[in-house]
């Protein structure tokens, strides 16, 4: 499995990708909006496009579908009940189906409502396992919610989904927002070492060869991953003083969500 990570330098700050089988030269387009350069780079590698998959219904992810179809003829993948929001669906996804490009690329689709209630994730099992996580994980954040989502499921597929995968699972996210995401972390745990220290690399670095995270780093600086830090919690008790003596998680999430809303 060849993964590509391709920066569209738009001003939604959106990531596209391919994912081809490196013995067929079949590739899968993920959320391609950014149209000519995935024919582009699947022309330069030889490959063929012969599925399309939309993590989710918003137009960043699907408005490249109409040049995809007319130049690929692929087929369009996204979850089951996206049907009568995303035009030309082929096959509806639901938790579990697995989507098979290729002889060599098996994608395990996980439903992963919260940013909306129509969007799947897509984990490769491979020799190292990858996660495409559209709107619901992004480097050193989560998703908002208000373009159809809903917080308290994105808290559950946080807390029964992703933080359950392998540590070493690469992320792949559906935009680059790492560097607010990160000094949002450092707002609420500004004794984070390992943020600051991505932080300073991240603000240099060529989005061509983005930084690939693992959910291990994710853990480490990712605030919406460390509901139980202390700082954290002692830090939102500044802001919402109706918090309780002992905080659960699902509240600590939410909070943080909230004022990521209006940070
Ligand atoms: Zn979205
Ligand atoms: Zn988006």
């Amino acid at each position: 499995m060849i993964i590509e990570q391709i920066w569209t330098g738009n001003a939604y700050r959106n990531f596209n990708y391919l994912v081809a089988c490196e013995e067929t030269g079949e590739a899968l387009a993920i959320d391609p909006l950014d149209h000519q350069k995935c024919l582009g780079l699947a022309k330069d590698r030889g490959w063929t496009i012969t599925h399309i998959l939309n993590t989710h219904e918003h137009g960043d992810h699907t408005g490249g579908n109409g040049a995809m179809f007319a130049a690929t003829g692929a087929k369009l993948l996204a979850h089951k009940n996206a049907k009568d929001k995303i035009p030309g669906i082929d096959i509806g996804l639901g938790a579990g189906d697995v989507v098979k490009i290729g002889k060599s690329v098996e994608l395990e689709s996980l439903d992963t409502p919260g940013h909306t209630m129509s969007h799947v994730c897509l984990l490769a099992h491979g020799d190292r396992p990858a996660l495409f996580c559209g709107d619901t994980l992004f480097n050193a954040g989560a998703g908002h919610c208000k373009g159809g989502g809903h917080p308290e499921d994105l808290y559950n597929t946080f807390a029964t989904q992703l933080a359950k995968l392998s540590d070493e699972t690469l992320i792949y996210p559906g935009h680059d927002y790492i560097d607010n995401n990160l000094r949002f972390t450092l707002d609420r745990e500004p004794d984070n070492e390992a943020a600051q220290q991505i932080l300073q690399k991240t603000e240099m670095q060529d989005l061509d060869k983005a930084l690939i995270s693992t959910l291990a780093l994710e853990k480490e600086i990712n605030t919406f991953f460390r509901l139980q830090n202390p700082t954290v919690i002692a830090r939102l008790r500044e802001k919402f003083d109706e918090l309780p003596e002992q905080v659960d998680a699902r509240t600590v999430f939410l909070k943080l969500r909230e004022l990521r809303n209006n940070w």
